[in-house]
């Protein structure tokens, strides 16, 4: 059985604590279950304006999903409904709370320990010494379409890949039903209700609510209430065998076209294109790039990358 809670359903449970950036709340949807680590996770954080989470990383997958205010992840302006996956052993952040304050879901598939900081030697140094670390993360918008006449799936482009990791976001249209993606080739599936409701065993679950489907449980009905349904549908990536190191790399291209990797997030600098946000123009060899630049990702320094290497 799915397992599914509304916002009213565990409101009761938000915990308030000063830190010191501000004010914090957590609200539970989805409790691991006692004993049993490979079993959902999924929590609402909160903050008051100006709240810093500092750039950190966990040792499993995990999506998050903005769903109030606004803030910065890195140098990325974060806006309700956008999706942020990391995959384990990733850094991101820090996370700056924005002036209309910030909310956002934490899903995983598995119980995780909890934030490891980048800025604690012994993590920073775990996350250099592991062997098959494949960092990756992006953050992409749902598209919806509230005007179909039936229910309208859209495909995320950029948090997809061959294991398993795809994102979807699907709106049905009032009173109408779909079936949502088959969770079969995932490592399970949340569905985030962000706008209307679903009825489901007899009840109706307003949005902001959340379900998790285990791989064999089969494509969710989702039968939307008066007002429709706006619907992100999440899946987990399988655990894959790592492949055997690949053959020797070399370095190649002259300045001006080559490629800068961050050691700790895997974020990429491209000479060819720069980074005019940052007033680093196409073209501009690593060499010119300001030593006070830093990742757009995990904000790690200049020191921190090293030039990509090429088959
Ligand atoms: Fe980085």
């Amino acid at each position: 059985m799915p397992q599914i809670a509304s916002f009213d359903d565990v409101k009761a449970t938000r915990k308030e604590r000063q830190v010191p950036t501000g004010t914090a709340w957590r609200t539970n949807f989805i409790d691991p279950e006692e004993n049993n680590p490979v079993s959902a996770q999924a929590f609402l954080v909160e903050g008051t304006a100006g709240r810093v989470i500092k750039t950190h990383f966990h040792d499993y997958d995990q999506y998050q999903v903005i769903v109030s205010g606004g803030g910065v992840l890195g140098k990325h302006e974060l806006q309700v409904n956008a999706v942020h996956f990391s995959r384990k052993y990733t850094p991101y952040g820090p996370i700056v709370f924005g002036e209309q304050q910030l909310g956002f879901l934490t899903l995983r598939a598995h119980k995780d320990p909890g934030a490891q900081y980048l800025e604690d030697p012994e993590k920073r140094s775990k996350l250099m010494t592991l062997e098959n670390r494949k960092p990756w993360q992006a953050t992409e918008l749902p598209k919806f379409h509230p005007t179909t006449p039936d229910a309208a799936l859209h495909t995320f482009t950029d948090l997809k890949a061959e294991d398993g990791l795809a994102s979807f976001s699907l709106s049905v249209a009032s009173n109408a039903r779909a079936l949502a993606p088959d969770p079969a080739h995932s490592n399970g599936q949340y569905l985030i209700i962000v706008r209307g409701s679903l009825h489901y065993e007899g009840r109706e679950y307003k949005a902001l609510s959340v379900a998790f489907v285990k791989p064999q449980e089969g494509p969710f009905e989702l039968v939307a209430g008066s007002e429709g349904l706006d619907v992100l549908v999440l899946h987990f990536p399988r655990e894959v065998v790592a492949k055997a190191a690949a053959a020797p790399q070399v370095a190649k291209g002259a300045p001006g076209t080559r490629t800068w990797q961050c050691m700790l997030c895997a974020f990429v600098y491209d000479e060819a294109t720069g980074m005019p946000h940052d007033g680093v123009a196409p073209g501009t060899p690593w060499e010119d790039v300001p030593e006070s630049w830093f990742c757009p990702d995990c904000s790690a320094s200049k020191s921190d990358f090293v030039m990509a290497l090429v088959e």
